[in-house]
């Protein structure tokens, strides 16, 4: 069985990792030089729409997936004419444009927050006066780790617009939640489903800081299960998807952004549970069957933003997994992570607490 990636990074690695010594090669397409996913297998250096390669994937391939949601779905759907490609392309080009993906919420019953699709700057002066709580001006395209996004309490409505690029906007209501929760889930090619504890996730400046799982709350964890559920029967998904969601009056959850991919707040999946997210990914794609899943109770992951920690040393007592993507530091680039278990919950806190003052 041969699994072709589009994309390198830390995804691609940890999915090759996940299926090591099992019966599956990767070859990986991705543009840069040496990305994290070259200290494993072969990375065949290409841009993402290069036909020459995506021939030579499809043809080598039984089946291609993605480390990256924002590969071109053009490329996907010139790949799913050759061979079989998880997610498909349809699923993908949705959820790299906030303003389908909010659509699609809408269309499945999935609660969002307010908003307004903004072509020019008279549609963002009257979305602004329609939204009297403080709201977000984002791109549709290619926002990730907080970026492309402007708060428009802090800026004013002219400069906001020019700072997101003028074009292809979306106004969000901003939702004044008490935490933020994610669902992975991981649909095979019979449309079973396996599901993960809801995570609790923590953002610092738009970037994820550090998640807890398990968020225990069999109904909120139900609903959002039945959110999942629709959404993937709804785009014939196959592999991980993953929900962010708002949680507001501690019993609803207002969807944000789903992930046609393996996810950030999955990481500690890897040691934290019987199969990582990873694993699961892969095996959705070659149609292997995934048993329920069981996990350590309680699990933390905490990213390592900007600079890796000096001294690694300090950093090893107490953890689960300490994970180096071997990228060069630069400012709010996610460049590995740590995931700590403990069976008692406040020793956990107590644990990210004491790493995050480390790192
Ligand atoms: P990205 O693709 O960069 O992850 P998100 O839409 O998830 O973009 O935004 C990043 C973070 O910014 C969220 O996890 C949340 O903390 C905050 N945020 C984004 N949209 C809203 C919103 N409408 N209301 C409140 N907070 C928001
Ligand atoms: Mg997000």
């Amino acid at each position: 069985m041969k699994v072709g990636i589009l994309g390198g990074g830390q995804l691609a690695l940890m999915m090759v990792d996940s299926f090591i010594d099992k019966n599956v090669e990767f070859i990986v397409l991705d543009p840069s030089d040496k990305p994290p996913a070259s200290k494993r297998v072969k990375c065949i250096k290409a841009k993402y729409d290069d036909k020459e390669y995506l021939d030579f994937l499809a043809k080598e391939c039984d089946v291609v997936t993605i480390d990256f949601e924002n590969v071109p779905s053009s490329s996907l759907n010139y790949l799913e004419m050759q061979t079989k490609v998880y997610p498909n392309s349809k699923s993908v080009e949705i959820c790299q444009d906030r303003l389908k993906e909010k659509n699609l919420f809408r269309e499945c019953g999935v609660p969002v927050t307010d908003f307004y699709e903004i072509n020019d700057i008279n549609d963002l002066k009257n979305a602004v006066s329609e939204i009297t709580n403080k709201s977000i001006l984002k791109s549709r395209f290619m926002g990730y780790d907080g970026k492309n996004q402007v708060h428009l309490n802090d800026k004013k409505i002219e400069e906001a617009f020019t700072l997101c690029g003028s074009k292809d906007l979306i106004l969000e209501k901003k939702v004044d939640f008490i935490t933020e929760l994610s669902l992975i889930g991981a649909r095979t090619l019979d449309g079973d489903t396996v599901y993960y504890p809801l995570v609790e996730n923590n953002h610092n400046n738009g970037i994820l800081d550090y998640s807890i799982a398990p968020y225990e709350n069999e109904e909120l964890q139900k609903k959002a299960e039945e959110y999942h559920r629709v959404l993937c029967d709804k785009m014939n998904y196959v592999g991980i998807l993953v929900i962010e969601f708002f949680l507001i009056n501690n019993q609803e959850l207002i969807a944000n952004e789903m992930a046609p991919r393996v996810h950030n707040s999955g990481h500690w999946t890897i040691e934290g549970a019987n199969i990582s997210q990873f694993e699961a990914h892969i095996r959705c794609i070659i149609n292997e069957q995934i048993s329920d899943i069981e996990m350590n109770k309680y699990s933390g992951m905490v990213n390592i933003i900007s600079k890796m920690p000096k001294d690694r040393a300090e950093c090893l007592s107490d953890i689960s997994g300490f994970h180096d993507y071997g990228k060069l530091e630069r400012e709010n680039r996610k460049l590995g992570h740590i995931t700590l278990i403990d069976t008692n919950k406040n020793n956990l806190l107590k644990k990210i607490e004491n790493i995050k003052k480390i790192i």
